[in-house]
């Protein structure tokens, strides 16, 4: 058992904080092993509960969609499929008939050879799909076992402990019973820990399985932006989280009454508010906080998460989707960005010495035209009803606009040919993260249609410094002046050629840096959803005059630490 006010740390993987006594959800642990008399009977049960778990993910699945709730309900569209899988059914059936096992025995066996397996990929994305299969499984055990899902045991507020919590669980529950969730295991790209950020849920994930050995109905409390779980906090203790909580809440209503404001500064400088997202539920999300568009869609997820690449009518379908949460507003959609640390399952990359230095973004779409032609028709039949721009990862050079600018001219005239409705104006802009491409500015403006300034690579590529790498940390540093001055160039160049500049790497979302990046010329934030109200409430506070002294007193500093002293 875990002491007194013991705190385990995790991953913060939704924000929030929850106090509250402990329920331990462990769905496999009453499986009943008890045989019937014939093969045939266990296999006829086995495919009864099967038909009965599809009707019935299959009628959330539509009450999702009806509500309009798209994005939740393609989630458990996947789970029919992994639980319509031949080689899941098929290994359970030779466990039954060859092993003489139970049903729920049986397919528990068959899940979790599959969960393992993928789980042995070494790919965070696949690794997360062994949770969905976890997820199916369970609830075709508890159809055959009468065991309890989450939803029966959850019959209080309580805060759930788990090895690992699958979608269906967190859609399944009143959300005023769950007041949050601590999983021993999960990830960050995890549907649960998606639908906990998108819900406003907060969770720690990856405690270990220390967090299991909680016992149920302790009093905890959890920190889901610190990442943190305390065991049974003293009275003084509780008292200062209940206080940071009723803050937060009040913080977040406060800034909810907000939401509504112009992002414009005291003097009356507009500068557009928009969001970095890469589903429709957060699109929505970032809707419901006010943003304006969105500045950066990630599209690796479509592509990460299977076995073959998506078709042109797939990815449309996303890009229509993020554009019907946020209607009449820009949204801004990033070609496909992978290389680096991010791997397709579908097209392994191969071994590089420097693979950030290597075969990257841009760099893949320009050699493999059979992934960024799709790409970019997809992109362009969603541009016919909705204002969708490109914009393109990892570019060095102006020779690289110049070739994507011709793939993108072939895929307009092939729609055109084929009679397919398109973009009428489809503009095609320049992610500024390499450090050559600022200091080049000058030429990508008179081309590109806009510029958005990737700053967690830029500072990776100025600094050579791994932006992943926590021993070299220190050196990350976003406020260098040599990263500002780059920035400074890349806004004087584009507002010459009439072009408009935004941020889109985390920088965009420091309600610290927001002044300092106006006064460098930036036209446009770009942020997750969480941080919009601060930023907006920045904006707000700003005076474009004071803006443009602080930036060039931070043109002229030495160091980040020079910087940061003079942001406060
Ligand atoms: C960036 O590099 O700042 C950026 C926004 O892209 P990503 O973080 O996806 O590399
Ligand atoms: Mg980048």
């Amino acid at each position: 058992m875990m002491n007194t006010n013991q705190i385990i740390y995790g991953l913060a993987a939704a924000p929030g904080i929850a106090i509250g006594s402990a329920l331990i959800f462990d769905p496999v642990a009453a499986v009943d092993v008890a045989v019937s008399a014939s093969h045939t009977d266990e296999v006829d049960r086995l495919n009864a509960a099967i038909t009965e778990v599809d009707a019935a993910i299959a009628a959330l699945e539509a009450t999702l969609r009806d509500v309009g709730k798209v994005e939740e309900s393609e989630i458990f569209d996947a789970h029919r499929m992994l639980l319509g899988d031949p080689g899941l059914h098929d290994r359970a059936i030779s466990l039954i008939v060859e092993s003489g096992m139970g049903a729920a025995h049986a397919i528990g066996v068959a899940g979790e050879e599959q969960a393992i397996e993928l789980l042995s990929l070494d790919d965070e994305y696949l690794s997360a799909r062994a949770v969905d299969v976890r997820d199916v499984v369970g609830q075709v055990q508890r159809r055959l076992t009468g065991a309890h899902g989450l939803v029966e045991r959850l019959l209080f507020p309580a805060v759930v402990i788990a090895r690992d919590l699958g979608p269906s669980d967190l859609m399944s529950v009143p959300r005023e019973r769950l007041l949050g969730f601590a999983l021993a295991a999960g990830g960050l790209t995890a549907h649960s820990t998606i639908l906990a950020r998108a819900l406003g849920i907060p969770a720690v994930i990856g405690l270990g399985e220390e967090v299991l050995h909680i016992a149920e109905h302790t009093l905890l409390a959890l920190d889901g932006t610190a990442g943190s779980v305390q065991i049974d906090p003293p009275a003084e203790e509780l008292a200062r989280l209940r206080g940071a909580q009723a803050d937060l809440n009040a913080r977040t209503q406060a800034l909810r009454a907000d939401v509504g404001l112009p992002s414009v500064t005291r003097d009356g400088t507009q500068i557009a508010l928009v969001a970095n997202v890469a589903t429709p539920v957060e699109a929505r999300v970032a809707r419901e906080w006010g943003a304006a568009g969105v500045g950066l869609l990630r599209t690796e997820l479509l592509f990460l998460e299977r076995p073959d690449l998506p078709d042109e009518a797939e990815q449309m379908a996303l890009y229509a989707a993020v554009a019907a949460e946020l209607p009449n507003t820009p949204i801004t959609v990033r070609t496909l960005d992978v290389g680096g640390d991010k791997h397709l399952p579908a097209f392994p990359l191969p071994h590089e010495a420097n693979p950030f230095l290597g075969w990257r973004g841009l760099r893949i779409g320009l050699s493999r035209p059979d992934i960024l032609l799709p790409q970019l028709r997809a992109l362009l039949r969603a541009g016919a009803n909705a204002d969708i721009r490109i914009m393109l990862p990892m570019v060095s050079t102006l020779d690289e606009l110049r070739q994507a600018r011709a793939l993108l001219e072939q895929a307009r005239a092939q729609l055109t040919a084929e009679g397919l409705a398109q973009s009428a104006y489809p503009q095609l802009g320049v992610m500024i993260e390499v450090p050559a491409a600022a200091l080049n500015a000058d030429a990508l403006a008179r081309e590109a249609d806009f510029f958005s300034i990737g700053t967690n690579d830029l500072t990776q590529y100025t600094l050579a410094c791994d932006r992943g790498n926590a021993k070299i940390a220190n050196l990350y540093q976003p406020l260098d002046p040599a990263v500002l001055r780059l920035i400074a160039m890349t806004c004087e160049a584009a507002h010459r050629h009439g072009r408009h500049v935004a941020v889109c790497g985390e920088l965009g979302g420091d309600p610290a840096a927001t002044a300092l990046l106006i006064g460098l010329g930036v036209d446009e934030l770009s942020c997750g959803s969480s941080n919009l109200p601060l930023v907006r409430a920045a904006i707000r506070a700003a005076h474009s005059g004071e803006c443009a002294d602080l930036a060039q007193r931070a043109l002229a500093s030495a160091s980040a630490a020079d910087v940061r002293a003079l942001l406060g």
